[in-house]
């Protein structure tokens, strides 16, 4: 604490990421990144780029990424935002819809951000506890007051929630923006992107840090009505021109584009994940089902806290949140075959 700090970095409480040790022999199932790697023609494109053109400022529109985005999602460019990381994004869409005065809802057991942008911001949040079963209880979202945000798939159960299902939550909140998180939802079942078109309060937002590999670059992007997207673009404008440099926006082009790469790297760890949650359950865990590239388990003998320090002195990275309802499960990332094998060896030692 400092005498000379201003209100707001008095009271913010800022994120603390999950760990990043990079030592070569750790294996990291602990933060979500993808194990694959982006497509080559990422890497040919950001090498392009920074031959030529790092003396120039980049688009401040991003028209061109923008466009790319949209074509893929059969929407038009003015339906699409890109900042830098969806975090931003998130950060950018707390200032843009909502207010001091009223109180907005998420999830208690969700993404740690969300609480940190409503006290920074100062926004009255409303968390609302999951059922017994982890799902989120959907008519508690029903007429807000500020609006209202959550993952989908969830963070970190790792459940999804039926596109019908986010539709009541639209339904039931027609004065507000309802921002749908979708940082998992290339690795489910359906994306709300296909319901932006009949309604003007959804938001969706994704990122390129999960299902396309590239976590060190930092893009993501919203989707939403232009009027909403009008509104991310005042915010941003007002704090800096330039979020997205030149390399990002030639690396996420490039990555948009390359929809096989996308889709073979996606299959393979869906087919791990569905491998990964068999062995765990032959072990004795409970997971929860999971549409996302990790996996949420607990174990009915084993302390999940314990199992993380044991596989940590192992050299094998997994997420654990010393949180009410969930301070007894563990969070693991969904890694190659090969690294899933090794955290099962490890695994096996332990119990
Ligand atoms: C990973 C994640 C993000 C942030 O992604 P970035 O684009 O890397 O900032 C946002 N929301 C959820 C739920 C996430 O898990």
């Amino acid at each position: 604490m400092s005498k000379f700090w201003s209100d707001m970095a008095k009271r913010c409480t800022p994120y603390i990421p999950g760990e990043q040790i990079n030592r070569a022999n750790v294996i990291k199932l602990n933060t979500n990144e993808n194990p694959y790697g982006p497509s080559p023609k990422v890497i040919q494109a950001i090498q392009k780029e920074s031959e030529q053109t790092l003396n120039l400022y980049p688009s401040p529109t991003t028209d061109k990424l923008r466009e790319v985005i949209a074509a893929l999602n059969s929407l038009s460019k003015e339906n699409v935002f890109v900042g830098n990381g969806s975090d931003e994004v998130l950060a950018f869409s707390f200032m843009a819809f909502f207010d001091s005065n009223k109180a907005i809802r998420y999830p208690a057991i969700s993404y740690s951000f969300y609480p940190v942008y409503a006290k920074l911001f100062g926004i009255p949040a409303e968390e609302i506890a999951l059922q017994d079963d982890f799902t989120i209880p959907i008519e508690d979202f029903y007429q807000s007051d500020g609006g209202v945000i959550f993952p989908n798939p969830n963070a970190p159960t790792s459940i999804y929630m039926e596109i019908d299902t986010v539709k009541k939550i639209l339904d039931n909140n027609p004065e507000q923006v309802v921002i749908v998180d979708e940082a998992y939802i290339d690795f489910a079942a359906e994306s709300a992107v296909s319901l932006i078109n009949s309604y003007e309060n959804l938001l969706v937002i994704q990122t390129m840090s999960k299902s396309r590999s590239l976590a060190g670059l930092r893009v993501g992007f919203a989707l939403g009505h232009p009027n909403l997207i009008e509104g991310l673009t005042r915010i941003k404008d007002s704090v800096n021109s330039y979020t997205v440099d030149r390399l990002a926006i030639a690396g996420a082009e490039a990555a948009m584009a390359d929809v096989s790469y996308f889709n073979e790297t996606t299959e393979k760890i869906i087919r791990t994940r569905e491998w990964t949650i068999v062995e765990m359950e032959k072990r004795g865990f409970t997971v929860l089902p999971s549409q996302t590239n990790f996996i949420f388990a607990t174990h009915p003998n084993k302390d999940a806290g314990e199992l993380y320090t044991a596989l940590k002195e192992k050299d094998i990275l997994i997420r654990y949140f010393k949180v009410p309802m969930i301070d007894n499960h563990v969070r693991v990332t969904i890694g190659t075959d090969e690294q899933m094998a090794q955290f099962f060896k490890m695994l096996d030692t332990i119990l």
